[in-house]
């Protein structure tokens, strides 16, 4: 059985300051959605509001089509089946392992404690049940976690930033087995992240935040490569910026002419590539760029600097009439300073905002 969250139009208020602000969103079954953005955007406040541990002004909540509260009417948190794992999502320090585990469950000591061991299993924890948290490593107590939060089968799970407090390695496997076991559960899953890596690896929908409200909602491929504006893009990576004046539909840059229709004459844009996008060309004296350097458009340019960084380099670019533009290569290669290049701009990697 999967199940499905649909917030509609969910306003929060904080005095003055709307923290939430008209947010909509569908979680369809099985899938992972990720609320992304930066620090006090609204991300944990909303989901606190679909945990029923924060009330909206006004908006629905359903579950599976169900009302679960629309600002009037509510259900108490512990009636919506509706799971949560936060970064400080404490074990009992008391309780051993399968009782940590079989916390919220009904039933007789040994069905408890047979369901709390088939969860221990399905987290990669069998053998574990009479152990004590603090003889668990984090990543260990964050799985009891995990037991624990999908023992009484919620129908969405909530997950806030509760890996962060892992380290680089250990968080990208918990992530991963947490997220496989959720699957495998048929739950829907909201998780709230700032981290754009964090929710690219995750998320099957991400809806961007900022000042409260989603900018933009998409798979992570629709988000990264079709930014909604200037911000958004920024928000995934570097950006490069090259401002430019519309003249009769086209914005004139180093890089040629931008066709920029719906825009008047006069009208300042900028054109925003990722450092990622740009390609470099060996550039040989008396030769343009080659056929495929022109199939996107071409600018001279002379590295200024290079930097290696072990998995890339990101070298500089000096480029005749424009900004200082930042290529990111292969690593094997740091060209030097005053070496020229064809820098490349691909069409479909430029993106065009009113500025
Ligand atoms: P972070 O990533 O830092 O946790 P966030 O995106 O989750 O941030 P929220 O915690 O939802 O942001 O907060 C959104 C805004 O609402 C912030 O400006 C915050 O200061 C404000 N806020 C949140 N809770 C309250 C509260 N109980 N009283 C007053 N203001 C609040």
């Amino acid at each position: 059985m999967t199940h499905r969250l649909e917030l509609r139009n969910l306003c929060r208020h904080f005095g003055d300051h709307c923290a939430v602000d008209d947010v909509s969103l569908t979680l369809r079954p099985g899938q992972v959605t990720c609320l992304l953005g930066p620090s006090g955007c609204g991300k944990s406040t909303t989901l606190r509001i679909v945990a029923g541990v924060e009330r909206q002004d006004s908006g629905t909540i359903t579950v599976d089509g169900a009302l679960v509260c629309d600002g009037v009417n509510t259900t108490p948190p512990e009636a919506r089946e509706i799971g949560l794992m936060f970064q400080d999502f404490a074990l009992f320090p008391h309780l051993n392992v399968w009782r940590n585990v079989a916390f919220g469950l009904k039933g007789t000591k040994a069905s408890q404690r047979a369901r709390a061991e088939a969860l221990l299993e399905r987290v990669d924890l069998a053998g574990y049940a009479d152990k004590m948290p603090h003889q668990l490593s984090g990543g260990e107590q964050q799985r009891v976690a995990l037991a624990r939060a999908i023992a009484p089968k919620p129908k969405i799970m909530l997950l806030d930033e509760p890996f962060s407090g892992l380290d680089d390695r250990l968080r990208d496997d918990v992530r991963d087995a947490t997220i496989a076991v959720l699957r495998e559960e048929g739950t829907a899953v909201l998780m709230v992240t700032h981290d754009p890596s964090e929710a690219m690896k995750m998320a099957d929908e991400i809806a961007l935040m900022r000042d409260g409200r989603i900018v933009q909602t998409g798979t992570p491929y629709t988000i990264y490569n079709s930014p909604v504006d200037r911000d958004a893009a920024a928000f995934f990576s570097d950006v490069n910026v090259i401002p430019a004046t519309v003249d009769g539909a086209l914005a004139k840059t180093p890089f040629g002419a931008f066709l920029v229709p719906g825009y008047e004459t006069g009208a300042q844009v900028d054109i925003v590539i990722r450092p990622q996008h740009l390609k470099i060309e060996f550039f040989r004296h008396g030769h343009g760029p080659s056929e495929s350097a022109t199939m996107g458009a071409a600018a001279a340019a002379t590295v200024r600097r290079a930097r290696f960084l072990g998995y890339q380099s990101l070298v500089d670019f000096d480029v005749e009439g424009g900004p200082v533009l930042t290529a990111s290569v292969s690593s094997v290669f740091v060209p030097k300073p005053g070496t020229q290049f064809w820098l490349l701009a691909p069409r479909k990697h430029c993106y065009v905002f009113p500025k």
